[in-house]
């Protein structure tokens, strides 16, 4: 259990629907998205459009509304809720928006890695002690200080370090620079590479920040609830997903908008798409 590697996601055709008594909210409309063991990949996207919400169904916090999710072999969306809560202690940790919401406030660093790996404890044996996570995650001498105490940089290291206490192969991060200085950011962005150096854990983050996108080697934008683009090394792509359907980075919605007819013409590399003039 004390993973040094990381594990394999495949979502397909992922949807989620809030219901409430007033409405109803589709948050995600259809994600096919793959992602190798020990890749680091950042979801990006405006707000609202789904990416806490894959977190937290990657995280197994829920269960998507349709499609299928598959975390190392293991499908997330056959899961009873108790099969579902072995997952979360073993298989992924996540690290929710906002540092303090991981973390108990009046214990210290050391004294939260250590609760974080009560469940994993009695399971193995060769668990990271509470001061090697620490170190890992550029956490070492913040001292015995209440974390509430330290910075809010320093607190999303200690939250990192408590996300991967019990060496789980998926790391899930939600917005882990939000409110951060630029030297601190660049701590956080240099503590989740090196947790992924050194136990080739698979991370998931969702950001905002263009500083962490560019750290990162592959980026997925999610739009409207679907996967719109894909970055590898610094460069964007359109993506064909898994139905066929293609989405038109929204610079060229103006050129081609919604509703127009377009004609395609094959190449041996590709397809163009021109707008269709229409005999009267
Ligand atoms: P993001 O993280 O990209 O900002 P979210 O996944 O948080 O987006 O939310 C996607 C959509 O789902 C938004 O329209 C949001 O208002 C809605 N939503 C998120 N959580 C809930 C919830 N618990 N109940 C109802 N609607 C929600
Ligand atoms: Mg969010």
């Amino acid at each position: 259990m004390s993973a040094q590697h990381g594990t394999d996601i495949h979502c397909l055709g992922l949807v989620h629907l809030y219901r409430s008594e007033q409405a109803q909210v589709v948050a995600l409309r259809g994600i096919d998205l793959d992602i190798d063991a020990g890749e680091v990949v950042a979801i990006l996207g405006p707000s609202g459009t789904g990416k806490s919400t894959l977190l937290r169904l990657l995280g197994g916090l829920m269960q998507p509304s349709a499609g299928r999710i598959l975390v190392g072999g293991l499908d997330l969306t056959s899961m009873s809720s108790k099969e579902l809560r072995a997952y979360r202690a073993s298989m992924v940790g996540i690290v929710l928006q906002d540092a303090g919401t991981n973390l108990i406030g009046y214990g210290s660093a050391e004294e939260n890695v250590w609760f974080a790996q009560r469940g994993a404890r009695g399971m193995s044996d060769d668990l990271p002690t509470p001061e090697s996570l620490l170190r890992l995650a550029g956490s070492e001498g913040v001292g015995s200080q209440p974390v509430q105490l330290l910075s809010g940089g320093a607190q999303q290291r200690v939250a990192l370090a408590v996300g991967v206490a019990a060496a789980p192969p998926l790391l899930l991060v939600d917005e882990p620079t939000t409110q951060l200085d630029a030297a601190a950011r660049d701590d956080v962005i240099g503590a989740l590479l090196r947790i992924n150096a050194e136990r080739a854990t698979t991370i998931v983050m969702v950001t905002h920040d263009p500083a962490v996108a560019a750290a990162v080697p592959r980026t997925v934008t999610i739009r409207d609830g679907r996967v719109g683009a894909e970055g590898r090394h610094g460069k964007e792509y359109a993506i064909v997903a898994k139905d066929g359907t293609i989405q038109l980075p929204p610079e060229l919605l103006a050129v081609l908008p919604p509703d127009t007819l377009v004609r395609l013409h094959a190449h041996d590399d590709g397809v163009d798409l021109r707008r269709a003039e229409l005999d009267r």
